[in-house]
């Protein structure tokens, strides 16, 4: 036994292809002495085709007693026609609310090979690596009263933003320590102009910073600011953090600077269990990918790079995630592309497997 417990639940589609990969970074770190208690899991359709539910209350239970979940990706066309409530995705949905993952990390990096992914100028985001922190389980999408109804004779939509100081609050304290690992900065953004619960976010985020996190740089910016800011000029950023609607807006924006789906690695972060570990789920931003499933097309990368983030934020081996992203940088340096990336000349196609298998052999050589 290890301190360290990580469960994986690979899922659907090109997910247990991409945490092949994963499997051979984890086994590698075993023959250097940081071994993980690793067990492993269905979910999604998967686990609908085993138990007839997309999540085994077995499965809940194990996610909510380790350091760590890992997940690759659910749902397929073989489940579009499956009833809402047993849909691939609810498993992944129950595993964020019942872990209560209120902050949700999505970096934006670029690695220098793949600046021409990106359809901003290769000096605007060459170098890029800035972390956005979504609010999670709360705002518009949970708020009420919602719903469609008739008023006299026509029909009106309602969905009511909503946020308590107490949530605005523990998401604000993830991106402070946040910053506090990277490079010490934080905008918040909302929109205080033109919302009350926008001069709430502002004050709580203001309040906070004062009473616990002085030491960190801290600017406020309106949203729509902000979003004209993130592709004029990104780097200005570090962290940012915002509310569950404009995070949702603002982090897929942020990760399309970088090029590919295939790259992007994200985690859902909850309160601190009694070891101090925050409950967390790591998973690729990307989806099942049937189109390619089963080919040996699937880019790891993106799955690679979640359980880097889960060493440096679950098990604070910081200098050991710093390693696999340099070998991530190293192996596309050499002009190595799974099928999503290729397209440049001088580049070489490579497998999902070859892919990792080289990412594990420049660790090796570190
Ligand atoms: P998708 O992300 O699966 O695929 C979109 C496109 O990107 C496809 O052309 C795919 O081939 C490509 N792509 C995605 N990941 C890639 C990778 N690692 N390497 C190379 N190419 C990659 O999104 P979609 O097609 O809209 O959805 C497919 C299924 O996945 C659906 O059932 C959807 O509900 C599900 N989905 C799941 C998640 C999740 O598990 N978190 C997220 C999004 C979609």
């Amino acid at each position: 036994m290890t301190n360290r417990s990580l469960l994986i639940l690979p899922g659907d589609g090109i997910g247990p292809e991409v945490m092949a990969e994963v499997r051979k970074i984890i086994d590698w770190f075993g023959t250097q002495g940081i071994a993980f208690d690793v067990s492993e899991d269905l979910v999604g359709g998967a686990a609908y085709d085993a138990h007839g539910t997309p999540l085994h209350d077995d499965t809940m239970a194990k996610a909510q007693e380790v350091d760590a979940v890992l997940l690759g990706a659910v749902g397929g066309p073989k489940y579009d026609v499956l009833d809402f409530s047993v849909k691939p995705e609810r498993g992944l949905l129950r595993l964020r609310k019942e872990m209560d993952l209120y902050a949700n990390l999505r970096p934006a990096q670029c690695f220098d090979a793949l600046a021409d992914f990106s359809s901003l100028k290769k000096d605007v985001v060459a170098g890029l690596d800035i972390m956005i922190v979504r609010e999670l389980t709360s705002g518009v999408y949970f708020g009420e009263p919602r719903g469609i109804h008739k008023e006299g004779n026509e029909r009106v939509g309602i969905n009511t933003q909503r946020y308590t100081e107490s949530e605005i609050a523990r998401v604000a304290r993830s991106a402070f320590e946040l910053a506090r690992k990277r490079g010490n900065k934080v905008c918040s953004m909302e929109k205080a102009n033109v919302m009350e619960s926008g001069i709430l976010w502002r004050d709580v985020v203001q309040e906070v910073h004062d009473a616990e996190y002085p030491d960190v740089e801290l600017s406020h910016m309106y949203a729509d600011a902000g979003a004209m800011q993130l592709t004029r000029w990104p780097k200005q950023f570090d962290v940012i953090v915002t509310d569950n609607l404009f995070g949702d807006l603002l982090s897929d924006l942020a990760a399309m600077l970088t090029g590919s789906l295939g790259m992007l690695p994200s985690a859902s972060l909850g309160a601190p269990m009694a070891n101090g570990r925050p409950k967390a789920l790591y998973e690729p931003v990307h989806g099942s990918a049937p189109d390619i499933a089963g080919q040996g097309k699937a880019n790891p990368i993106a799955c690679i790079l979640s359980f880097a983030m889960a060493l440096r934020y679950s098990f604070d081996l910081g200098d050991e995630a710093d390693k696999v992203e340099k070998a991530v940088e190293a192996v596309l340096a050499d002009g190595l592309r799974t099928a999503d990336l290729l397209g440049e000349e001088g580049t070489t196609p490579v497998s999902t497997a070859e892919m990792g298998d080289a990412i594990v052999a420049k660790l090796a050589a570190s």
